[in-house]
């Protein structure tokens, strides 16, 4: 069977858009405001001759604050249980939050391969930003804009690497 590459992070940080974006198809509803009632999407994927089958864990997404973490919290144990490698989505242009610190403990404990992906960094002078995120402590670190498929070949070589 396939390897399986897991989508995980915070609502609004851009997983639907990686997804769609890796994914080649508008498959992942890609949302302004977080809120959509969407679970899990699944989408066979393929770089530079591997494939796999990619997850993106968006999902159920909740006005109440502890909801939200709570259920970020299940999507991400779900991901560690299926994933062989996880895509870990934070947004470049906000900065690490308490809940990537959440998430990124989960993910570290887990021991499964993580790669960061550094996401709505649309310009290279904002590529700085990314350096932040490596106090999550993930040697995998990559700036990307998955709206415009600025470093997702970078992410990809990383992601396939891990098989
Ligand atoms: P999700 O909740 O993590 O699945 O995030 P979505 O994929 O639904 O995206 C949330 C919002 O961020 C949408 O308005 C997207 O268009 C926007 N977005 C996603 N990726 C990027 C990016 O690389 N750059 C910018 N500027 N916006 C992005
Ligand atoms: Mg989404």
């Amino acid at each position: 069977s396939l390897p399986v590459v897991a989508i995980v992070g915070r609502p609004n940080v851009g997983k639907s858009t990686l997804f769609n974006r890796i994914a080649g198809e508008r498959i992942a509803i890609v949302e302004d405001k977080p809120g959509i009632t969407r679970d899990r999407i699944y989408s066979r994927a393929e770089w530079n001759g591997r494939a796999f089958h990619l997850i993106d864990t968006g999902g159920l997404e909740f006005e109440e604050k502890d909801e939200v973490l709570e259920h970020i919290r299940h999507q991400a144990e779900l991901a560690i249980e299926e994933a062989d490698v996880i895509l870990f989505a934070v947004d470049g242009r906000v900065g690490v939050t308490a809940t990537d610190e959440e998430v990124a403990r989960l993910l570290r404990r887990s021991g499964k391969p993580v790669v960061l992906a550094v996401n709505k960094l649309d310009h290279f002078k904002h590529q700085d930003q990314a350096y932040e995120f490596y106090q999550l402590g993930f040697e995998e670190v990559v700036a990307v804009s998955s709206l415009h498929g600025i470093g997702t070949g970078d992410l990809l070589d990383a992601v396939v690497s891990r098989f």
